[in-house]
């Protein structure tokens, strides 16, 4: 089957349903991405939380989980997508980059996020019409006007179901329904990546202040390229 199959949105629609879905709950948006695309979905998950898989396996128990493992992540977050396999019994994809004889993020960490990443992404959304994440707007300046839903790079239809919650609706949601959390977070780190790339943050008012820092970089290109946005806002 291809996405050809599946709901064609064009952007003018992908542009109404954005305002539209401002005012709708993370739960009905998911649905809705559902409904159009599975199977030709996906969501990607950097197992920081579990919150947007928590959302959407009680809306879609099936739903294809994608986690990159680059072969740099910290040992807390391979434990994470453990507890988290089990406690949803998740579809998870796990998607392993072939291991780098020289350490490719100390000379050129731009190719390293863009091989080792990104390319591990366009992998796993192969045959996909549509994809999730759980990035949101008050994570950080750069991710300040991310849409719900709008069209990637790819042509595929980016949902971003929880862009709109505030970190506090992220801790209310993680302590009302017994959330997984990367144990990382209880020893300070805000946002998780690769080890090498993580450190605790330098800005407590910046939660992706610890990410990349001193590298002149930030953001790993999954959900945006370096200058311009990967999402063309609709
Ligand atoms: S975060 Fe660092 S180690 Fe991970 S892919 Fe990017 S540059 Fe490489």
């Amino acid at each position: 089957m291809t996405i050809v199959e599946v709901a064609d949105y064009t952007d003018e629609a992908l542009a109404e349903l954005n305002r539209e879905f401002e005012h709708l709950p993370a739960s009905k948006i998911i649905q809705w991405a559902v409904d159009s695309f599975a199977p030709h979905l996906s969501l990607s998950t950097s197992m920081n939380d579990a919150v947007l898989i928590d959302l959407a396996t009680k809306v879609h128990s099936g739903i294809e989980v994608v986690f990159i493992d680059t072969g740099y992540h910290f040992p807390e977050t391979l434990q994470m997508v453990e507890t988290v396999r089990r406690r949803y019994g998740l579809n998870l994809r796990m998607m392993t980059v072939p291991h780098h004889a020289e350490e490719l993020w100390k000379v050129d960490p731009e190719n390293c996020c863009s091989a080792v990443k990104v390319g591990q992404l366009d992998r796993a959304l192969e045959g996909k019409a549509a994809w999730m994440s759980g990035l949101r707007r008050d994570e950080a300046a750069t991710r300040g006007q991310a849409p719900i839903v709008a069209r990637d790079l790819r042509g595929l239809v980016k949902v971003n179901p929880i862009a709109t919650w505030t970190q506090a609706d992220v801790e209310g949601y993680i302590a009302d329904h017994d959330v997984p959390v990367n144990p990382l977070k209880e020893q300070g780190y805000l946002s998780i990546g690769c080890l090498p790339c993580t450190s605790l943050p330098t800005d407590p008012g910046d939660p992706r202040s610890g990410r990349w820092s001193g590298m002149g970089k930030t953001e790993c290109g999954l959900h945006f390229d370096t200058d311009e946005p990967l999402l063309r806002k609709t």
